[in-house]
């Protein structure tokens, strides 16, 4: 049999090694050692990691890369930056969104990063996001899986039409009902707002993901009501709390009822770690609150954790890259995730444990799935967040549709001349 791409020699996240992954007709054929068959295209790994492609579940790529437009969010605050996009927000145009939009996803490809949740703002009654990312939706869908999630950002009984706009881009097609329930005037609204929202994907069938408790008030317990209604309506597996920050700041006691909770409800949790830890416990002097979702505990409840990245130099975040590795090590760094395992976790919370989320079909390295994955300069996971490592090669359906050359330099210094590969200090052996 004659393949379309064999990979040589990689290791693979769960930590086996020396093993050819072949290629054919879009997915995996066979993960095996010594495969030696005839293949169009061969890829030597080195032994290097090959990963499923990164899962970004949690984005705005109706703001990114529109830094300093109009102005800069002077303050850096999540305040200032919801009000320079409501500035924004009548300035844009179908056009321009659709370009910055695709410059990302280029971007994204570049990364390794193939799987997009990305939210989309209704509160603007021409649906110009909305209208732009479907555009993009279909033009990327050969390279990149886009999921969109109709936002209500101002709040969907905060703002005017909000909630009338939320349906018409779902008849439209976006595919995944969001919500912002800490940001409607009261706590009251915001619980409706949950219930109306969950009622909406039940009789859709849709799934939900909502912008949930992102505050650091220990009373902002919308996540409780978000899993009591996935269970009420049956949508276990299809419904996402984003962000959780205030859980950073509840009381124990009460944490210790709600978690058992979520698992029931299998509601899925997101942290947005870049984003978490720049913008909450802004209000504090010192000590400084981090913010971030209780990420261990959740995971150690069962509960499926995962890492957003949330914006890329949009008015609330001018850093970022598309970079998912960035954010899995601010993560594990803000969740002090540091023995061996958590770090291995970590990895999981920005490639499998997201697909989860958005549902995506044939993820994976198994045999049957979709042949998508990620070559890194770097012998296992952890020494890829490290390292941010190198995307090597980014192959989709069985192609290589990126190439970036070795992360390598070479050195001037008098009597130690030489090169450094960065991906060369590690210790080899797992474990
Ligand atoms: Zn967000």
């Amino acid at each position: 049999m004659s393949f379309d791409l064999l990979v040589k020699n990689a290791a693979l996240p769960d930590g086996r090694t020396g093993l050819d992954i072949a290629c054919a007709d879009g997915r995996i054929a066979a993960v095996e050692a010594g495969i030696s068959a005839e293949a169009k295209e061969v890829l030597d790994a080195g032994g290097r990691l090959v990963s499923p492609p990164f899962v970004d579940c949690h984005f705005h790529m109706d703001a990114t890369l529109s830094l300093g437009l109009p102005r800069m969010n002077e303050s850096g605050t999540l305040l200032e930056g919801i009000a320079l996009w409501g500035e924004l927000k009548p300035l844009l145009t179908v056009e321009a969104v659709v370009e910055r939009a695709l410059r990302y996803c280029d971007l994204a490809v570049s990364r390794g990063l193939l799987a997009i949740r990305s939210h989309v703002d209704v509160c603007d009654d021409r649906l110009t996001g909305v209208e732009a990312l479907l555009e993009v939706k279909l033009q990327v869908a050969p390279y990149l899986d886009l999921q969109l999630v109709a936002f209500p950002q101002d709040g969907l009984y905060r703002s005017p039409n909000a909630e009338r706009n939320l349906l018409r881009a779902l008849d439209m097609g976006v595919d995944v009902v969001g919500g912002i329930p800490h940001f409607e005037r009261t706590m009251d609204d915001g619980a409706r707002s949950v219930r109306a929202l969950c009622e909406i994907a039940a009789e859709r069938g849709l799934r939900v993901d909502l912008h949930c408790d992102e505050s650091d008030d220990p009373l902002s317990r919308h996540i409780e009501t978000l899993a009591y209604e996935a269970r009420r309506l049956g949508l276990e597996g299809r419904v996402t709390g984003s962000h959780l920050t205030s859980m950073h700041s509840m009381d124990n006691y009460y944490v210790s009822k709600l978690l058992p909770l979520i698992a029931e409800a299998g509601v899925h949790a997101i942290a947005n770690p870049l984003i978490n830890i720049t913008l909450q416990g802004r209000h504090d002097t010192y000590p400084k609150r981090r913010g971030q979702t209780r990420v261990p505990e959740m995971r150690a409840m069962g509960i499926n954790v995962a890492f957003g990245h949330d914006c890329v130099m949009d008015p609330w975040y001018s850093m970022g890259s598309g970079d998912m590795l960035e954010v899995a090590s601010m993560g594990l760094h803000v969740a002090q995730m540091m023995s061996r395992d958590d770090m291995r976790y970590a990895f999981d919370c920005v490639t499998r444990n997201p697909a989860k989320i958005l549902g995506l079909e044939g993820y994976g390295l198994g045999k049957g799935c979709n042949a998508d994955f990620v070559l890194l300069q770097a012998a296992d996971t952890i020494e890829a967040i490290r390292l941010r490592a190198t995307r090597l090669a980014v192959v989709r359906r069985g192609r290589v549709i990126a190439t970036s050359a070795p992360a390598e330099t070479r050195l001037k210094l008098d009597g130690r001349p030489g090169q450094v590969d960065p991906a060369g200090y590690a210790p080899r052996a797992s474990g």
